[in-house]
């Protein structure tokens, strides 16, 4: 364990954590909200440094991020805990529970992630990283320094000081968007809508970050075409080139509900396109799942499954020379 960054000390043995808007109350001997973080004694500890649960190696569309060094493989890491609490969680054996781990200090990680000569850098993913900051932004650290890339897979649930601290030291991002609505984030997910909002921002204001954003679709819940729609119009007032992937809901963890239809996936599809640029589905074979120029219509990424064909070289059609969004360095 270590001591954990942003946190206040209150009378008796007792800490206030500061990392996220849950801002959890703990008194000595718990735990915080998020399993993650554990109150010894009057001080706060992140319980999941160094305890990884889950190591691979990934193709980077996986995450997914379409538009950064697509086709290449990504290493890829996770702990336990989360603050959010979806009924439909896909990882819920790690995210709910303190999962059985392996201790893993960041300089034997950043060792082992070297072993793989084929990938960009390191992702964060599986559970929640960003309850694991610590050992993330010094893994993050020592992984730049190394010449290679960092990826954050999140929820954005989370305050903006820690955020800023993070985002310093990542490249590249996948905000997974649950809802645009208050509701469903309170009945599915435990939490509220406004943080992931203004972490979101805060993510598409940094033109350095590369930033996707994913929306798991779950008909009768988050499907209707107007909120989509009004998203992402909020969206593309800030970044309208910004991805967005609108992937397939199959019944998981708490929630029963179907499997969503390939008619919800399109129609979802249309009302985002009608705002921004590149709108994918995920976790669904069907379709044409590839990258073209906006301008002329040359197919800039092939993709069938995780088999890709990259046709850009640099940063512009090699048909039309418009600039394109697809990053490679
Ligand atoms: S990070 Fe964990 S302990 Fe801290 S406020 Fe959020 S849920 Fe609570």
């Amino acid at each position: 364990m270590k001591e954990a960054m942003f946190y206040q000390k209150r009378e008796a043995q007792t800490v206030q954590c500061l990392l996220c808007p849950r801002s959890c109350v703990i008194e000595a001997g718990y735990s915080g909200n998020c399993l993650a973080r554990k109150n010894e004694e009057g001080v706060l500890y992140s319980a999941s440094y160094g305890q990884i649960t889950s190591f691979g190696v990934d193709p980077i569309e996986k995450k997914p991020l379409y538009h950064y060094f697509p086709g290449r493989d990504i290493v890829s890491f996770g702990s336990f805990g989360c603050n959010l609490h979806c009924l439909n969680c896909q990882n819920y054996r790690i995210s709910q529970f303190v999962a059985p781990s392996v201790e893993l200090a960041p300089e034997a990680l950043l060792a082992r992630s070297l072993e793989e000569p084929g990938s960009i850098g390191i992702a964060a993913t599986y559970n929640e990283p960003t309850v694991n900051l610590e050992y993330v932004l010094e893994v993050f650290k020592g992984n730049r320094a190394a010449g290679r890339k960092n990826v954050l897979v999140t929820n954005g649930y989370i305050n903006p000081k820690p955020l800023a601290a993070l985002l310093d030291w990542t490249d590249a991002v996948n905000l997974d968007v649950k809802a645009y609505d208050n509701g469903f984030y309170e009945s599915v997910c435990k939490a509220t809508l406004a943080p992931v909002m203004r972490s979101m921002e805060a993510m598409l204001e940094r033109p350095e970050l590369h930033t996707e954003l994913t929306w798991l679709l779950i008909e009768g819940h988050n499907d209707a075409p107007d909120e989509i729609s009004a998203f992402s119009e909020r969206v593309a007032a800030i970044r309208p080139e910004t991805v967005l992937h609108i992937s397939r809901y199959y019944p998981n963890y708490l929630m029963n509900h179907p499997e969503t239809r390939r008619e919800a996936l399109f129609a979802a599809q249309d009302a985002a396109k009608a705002h921004l640029n590149y709108v994918y589905i995920g976790n669904f074979n069907e379709g044409d799942h590839g990258t073209y120029c906006r301008s002329c219509g040359a197919c800039l990424v092939d993709r069938h499954g995780y088999e890709i064909a990259v046709k850009v070289k640099d940063r512009f059609c090699p048909k039309c020379g418009t600039p394109h969004s697809i990053r490679m360095d």
